[in-house]
């Protein structure tokens, strides 16, 4: 039985977490995922392309 808490699936390994929290920790540890951190608000990103954009597109960088 899949609990309905367990909605955090990881896409690389099909695992299912009870919060992104779970989620973020295991694909650090299982899959060596990095997040990239914008410095000027926080947000986290899967690719540092993705950082880069948001910083051009949010912040004018
Ligand atoms: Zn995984
Ligand atoms: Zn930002």
């Amino acid at each position: 039985m899949i609990s309905d808490l367990m909605s955090y699936k990881c896409n690389a390994c099909g695992g299912s977490f009870p919060s992104q929290d779970e989620l973020m920790k295991h694909a650090g540890q299982a899959h060596g995922k990095q997040s990239y951190n914008c410095k000027a608000c926080g947000t986290s990103f899967n690719s540092e392309q993705e950082l880069m954009q948001h910083g051009k597109q949010a912040h004018g960088m």
